[in-house]
This record gives C-alpha cells, structure tokens and sequence, in this order.
C-alpha cells in the first residue's frame, strides 16, 4: 500500500488513468478528430487517413510525431483542431475521484502527452480540477513526450522550478514521485529514474518492476501516516 505522506509528488497520466477503459468513448471521440486532421492534411478518404495515421504511430511513436516529420504539421495547429470541443465526448462527473485525490497529501499534477486544454477540459467535467495543482504537458516537453527519456528528465526540472514558487520542496527521494500511467511503456523510463511506478490498467500481465498494479485509478489505496 502506497504511504500517503506530505513529500509525494503525485503525477497523473491523463487519459485512460484518470478515466479508465471503461470510457473509452472519450479517447475514441479524439481519436475521429485526429484521424480527420490526417485526411484533410494528407487529402484521400478517411480510410487511407487511417493507413498513414496507422503507419505513423508505428513509425513515430505518435501520430503528431509523423505529421511533424512528414507534413511540417505546426502542433498547435493540430491541437486546435482535434480538441474543438463540440465534437468530443468527456468524461463524466466523478466525486468519488475527487475525494480520492483530495486524500493524497502532498503536491498533485497531470503528466501528459496531450496539450494541456484537453485534460483540462476533461478534469473539469469530471469535478476534479481543483484537486489538481498544475498540467505538465506536450507543449512544455517542446513535443517530445513519453516515453522518451528527455521528457521525464524534463518533468524533474519543471517540478524543481515550480515547487519552490509554491512553498514546497523537491523529494530528496525520487520514490517519492509517483507515476500513475495505463502505459507500462510510458512507465518504464520513470522506473528507470527510480519513480515509483503505478500500473493503472485492468490488465492482468504485470511486470515486476511494477511497484503496484491497480485496474482503475479508484482502486487506489493508500496508508496514511
Ligand atoms: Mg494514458
């Protein structure tokens, strides 16, 4: 169980950590508009959008990766477009994971591949910007996001400027930034900087380097001290 205590940095992947698989819907709404970004970009069917899109990811890592590569596709331009939000779908109200998070005492941020507009529209629908102290996103990582390793060494830099501007202190420990991602690959590089890792998934095949397997980010438990 994890020890809940002031020191911990507590970072949140966004999507499919703080909303699980079981609204997928929500990603899957985002996933149409991107699919639809690559048609009108690269001209075609939304079929062979598709195919590119499919190609990209394999070859890039993300699909925005491959449109920068390939087609000098300026990120914020494709981010305004996938996260128009009358064509997306949020997640739902939730007080029992702004409860959750409320509980977890030290310093609370989203960790996220998105820009932050996009978790932060979702975090509101949801009930739970509040709880939330601040987005490290895309944007900040100059595009370059997990799981590369500069993304996270990034990650400690923003943490060592923004916690003095908030009266706190960087964790002597680096166990005590904690990552809670869906992503084993996006989790292995914190493990590697001696994060502690927390597997959000309903999966059941969990390495085991893994420090704890929840399915859902409700699941989490936590020791108070
Ligand atoms: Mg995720």
């Amino acid at each position: 169980m994890l020890r809940n205590t002031p020191e911990k940095i507590w970072l949140f992947d966004y999507d499919l950590t703080l909303y699980g698989v079981e609204e997928r819907c929500v990603i899957n709404s985002l996933d149409h508009r991107i699919s639809l970004f690559v048609q009108k970009t690269v001209g075609g069917d939304f079929e062979s959008a598709h195919k590119i899109r499919t190609d990209y990811l394999e070859r890039f890592g993300t699909t925005l990766a491959g449109l920068m590569a390939m087609n000098q596709v300026d990120p914020d331009e494709f981010f305004d477009f996938i996260h128009e939000p009358e064509y997306l779908t949020y997640p739902k109200k939730s007080p029992e994971k702004l409860a959750l998070l409320q509980s977890l005492k030290g310093s609370r941020f989203v960790f996220t591949n998105g820009r932050h507009d996009w978790s932060e529209a979702g975090m509101a629908h949801m009930g739970i910007d509040t709880a939330i102290e601040g987005v490290f996103d895309l944007k900040q990582l100059d595009w370059v996001g997990k799981p590369h390793d500069i993304a996270y060494e990034k990650a400690e830099g923003w943490l060592r400027q923004k916690l003095p501007t908030m009266g706190r202190s960087v964790p002597a420990d680096s166990r005590d930034i904690v990552l809670l991602e869906d992503s084993l690959r996006n989790l292995e590089p914190a493990h590697r900087r001696g994060w502690t890792t927390v597997y959000v998934n309903p999966d059941s095949n969990v390495p085991d380097w893994v420090d704890y397997h929840i399915p859902h980010f409700l699941d989490l438990k936590i020791k108070n001290e």
